[in-house]
């Protein structure tokens, strides 16, 4: 907001910035008493609950509060709901057709999609073994200097809030408009070309690898998702990367991230609170610290207090399938997201955690949970390596967790997933287990779980 301010003077206008010392209504309160406006102009907020305070907020001023469209999603409120309204499943896939259709991105003049296929996924989705036969080099990871504003805000940061997790001073990220279109671009020439195939692999000490970094821009206005998905079509088009990685791209952002928009006003208010699984864990301390001997979630927690960021199938795949497979209660999972991402937002975080990850919309989002043991950890990272678990043991002392609590949850859901269609397979393969083998899975989950959460 310092940067937005300056850039703004520069440009001519009279800016009157407030440093906020107590509630945002009273300043604004301040503000209108001073200088006697006719309304005021708000861009739709992305928040739920300030949209909802907005007809408050007018009465409190005493003077109109209109609402202008947001720039930062390409799907009109009102459209997706209107779509959801008529469709039997409400499927990603579904959207991301008719979205890329409607907004003719990476269609042919028949109506087709480029390439001839909606996506493809079949030449994405490499492991890490196929990254050290034949991965390319690693580019340089983008940073940011702080310039003199931003090290006020770290001092500020630093001086306010001693206690939380982090340290401002490692801060990284663009502030500015010029400074998220040179990241954009930097993206585009250096990390975009092996952005699909490698979409999903994870790398100790490698936190940004080939993905984009947009998001702190993105989910704040620093950067529009039009102009993103736009850039990465031109350089398809001027031979700069080809389809497959192109196309990954464009999905994750008319595809994902319009559609956990979409859910989260349709489902508003209420889906925040669910929990379908009715887990009620609290979560261990160390998810704070790092502090654990599980080396997957050791590395990608100390990543993100690090750095604020972990790429998706870190937030997924590791800790996600972690707090789902530990039984750990929405609400704290949900805070603990929000506090610990730059990028976080309630938009964001609604679909992402109570849906996709805690599956506690009860299938709403996600046709089944994304559990998996060590084996999918183990495939894609580098992490097993160094870890002090096994990767290939489900019980015994030096069994991975990952593979004893997988079993355990779906011992423990067996009546809900035993009809669903997609992990029938899991439940007869648990059914079929010797009923020793079966015991000490669920006695070593148990005992893992009850050590204060695995307070390891
Ligand atoms: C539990 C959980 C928590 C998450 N929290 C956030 C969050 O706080 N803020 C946030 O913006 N995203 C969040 N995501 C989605 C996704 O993980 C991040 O958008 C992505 O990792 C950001 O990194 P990137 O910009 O390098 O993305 P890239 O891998 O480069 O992907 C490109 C873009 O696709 C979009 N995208 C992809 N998947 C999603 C998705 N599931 N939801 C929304 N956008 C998506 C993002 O705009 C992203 O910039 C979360 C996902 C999960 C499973
Ligand atoms: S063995 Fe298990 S705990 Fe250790 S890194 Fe692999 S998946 Fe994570």
């Amino acid at each position: 907001m310092r940067h937005r301010a300056e850039a703004l003077r520069a440009e001519g206008w009279k800016v009157d910035y407030v440093e906020l010392t107590g509630r945002f209504s009273d300043a604004l309160v301040d503000y209108i008493r001073q200088y006697r406006p006719d309304s005021v102009l708000v861009q739709e907020p992305s928040q739920f609950a300030f949209r909802q305070a907005l007809p408050r907020l007018s009465r409190k001023l005493g003077v109109p509060v209109e609402i202008l469209p947001t720039n930062q999603f390409l799907v009109a409120e009102k459209d997706f709901k209107a779509w959801a309204g008529q469709s039997r499943h409400l499927l990603m896939e579904n959207h991301y057709r008719r979205v890329r259709k409607k907004l003719g991105i990476l269609i042919e003049p028949d109506g087709k999609p480029t390439g001839g296929a909606w996506n493809f996924d079949s030449s994405n989705r490499e492991t890490y073994a196929a990254f050290r036969k034949r991965g390319p080099k690693l580019p340089q990871p983008p940073r940011s200097d702080p310039d003199h504003v931003t090290r006020q805000v770290i001092a500020l940061v630093k001086r306010e809030f001693p206690d939380h997790p982090g340290d401002a001073a490692d801060f990284w990220l663009p502030v500015t408009r010029e400074e998220s279109l040179r990241w954009l671009h930097d993206f585009i020439a250096n990390r975009l070309n092996h952005f699909g195939p490698w979409e999903d692999m994870m790398v100790a000490d490698e936190p940004v690898l080939f993905h984009s970094v947009l998001t702190p821009m993105l989910n704040i206005g620093l950067l529009s998702p039009r102009e993103c998905v736009e850039a990465a079509v031109s350089a398809y088009k001027a031979g700069g990367a080809p389809l497959t990685s192109v196309e990954g791209f464009v999905r994750q952002i008319i595809g994902w991230r319009e559609f956990i928009n979409g859910v989260y006003w349709l489902r508003m208010p209420g889906y925040e609170e669910l929990n379908e699984l009715q887990a009620v864990r609290p979560l261990p301390s160390w998810v704070y610290t790092g502090e654990t001997e599980l080396n997957c979630l050791r590395h990608v927690l100390r990543q993100v207090i690090a750095t604020g960021y972990n790429h998706h199938i870190q937030r997924l795949m590791v800790l996600g399938n972690f707090f789902l497979l530990g039984g750990f209660a929405p609400d704290a999972v949900l805070r603990w997201y929000t506090e610990m991402y730059v990028d976080a937002h309630d938009w964001v975080m609604a679909a992402n955690v109570i849906g996709m990850v805690l599956h506690a919309d009860g299938g709403f989002m996600a046709t089944k949970p994304y559990a998996a043991g060590a084996g999918y950890i183990h495939k894609m990272s580098n992490y097993c390596g160094g870890c002090r678990y096994r990767p290939d043991q489900r019980t015994g002392p030096d069994a991975c967790p990952f593979n004893f609590l997988y079993w355990n949850f779906y011992a423990t859901h067996r009546e809900r997933f035993a009809t669903n269609p997609r992990v029938g397979m899991m439940i007869k393969t648990w059914d079929e287990k010797p009923s020793a083998e079966k015991a000490a899975i669920l006695q070593q989950a148990k005992d893992f779980l009850e050590s204060g959460s695995s307070d390891h």
